[in-house]
């Protein structure tokens, strides 16, 4: 089973991989965890450079084949290695963060990253997904505040305007009406107990027995 979770800076992406890891855990579910763009060392490094490139500017397409190499070896080291051995699969972020940041944000061509998901993927899909919605102003806020109280600096993607969060987050809504199947939709926006609770009822009417 192929989980994903998604949604925009600031969702509580990292807060909801922890409350799903306990639920597996207690369940006694079989997992593997991974992110990305990352999972693996080279596709690590392939996200460092993606988020943090000195001064070169990234062109939107260097930007979308870094995203899908990184996703090739995560899928050839662990993802689909995983999935052969009957685990459950957790993975913060997928392909649809590309349709939804490379697609809706930077405005590339959906066909074409539709070739490259079947080009680098073949017929893996995740079963489920699940989206934290937030309106970009919120999340963007939590964000900059984690930043500052980490000492850190926001990413490259996270100094973008407020116009390309509103277009990730339509995309990622959208596709979330297109593949009902696939995505489950909780508003992140609501306390964080309601959110937890959510988390766990989606789980338990998803994967549990
Ligand atoms: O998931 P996380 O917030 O750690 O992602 C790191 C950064 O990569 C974020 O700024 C996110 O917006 C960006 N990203 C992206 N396109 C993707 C995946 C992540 O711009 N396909
Ligand atoms: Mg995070």
């Amino acid at each position: 089973f192929f989980l994903t979770i998604e949604g925009c800076e600031g969702a509580g992406k990292t807060t909801a991989v922890n409350v799903i890891k306990q639920w597996l855990g207690s369940r006694g579910i079989d997992f593997t965890e991974t992110r990305e763009p990352g999972g693996t060392p080279m596709a690590e490094n392939l996200r460092s450079l993606l988020l943090d490139h000195g001064d070169e500017a990234v062109a939107d397409i260097t930007e979308l084949l870094l995203m899908f190499a990184a996703r090739s070896q995560n899928l050839f080291h662990n993802i689909e290695p995983a999935l052969k051995r009957g685990q459950v699969v957790l993975c913060d972020r997928f392909t649809d963060a590309t349709f939804a940041y490379q697609g809706g944000g930077r405005q590339l061509d959906v066909q074409q990253i539709a070739t490259l998901e079947t080009l680098v993927q073949g017929e893996c899909r995740p079963d489920m997904t699940i989206l934290l919605d937030v309106e970009p102003e919120v999340g963007l806020t939590r964000a900059r505040n984690r930043a500052l109280k980490q000492g850190g600096k926001l990413d490259r993607i996270e100094q973008e305007a407020m116009d390309f969060f509103n277009r990730v987050r339509n995309t990622y809504l959208e596709r979330a009406r297109q593949f009902p199947e696939q995505f489950e939709v909780i508003d992140a926006g609501q306390p964080l107990e309601v959110v937890k609770a959510q988390l766990i009822s989606t789980l338990e009417r998803r994967l549990g027995d």
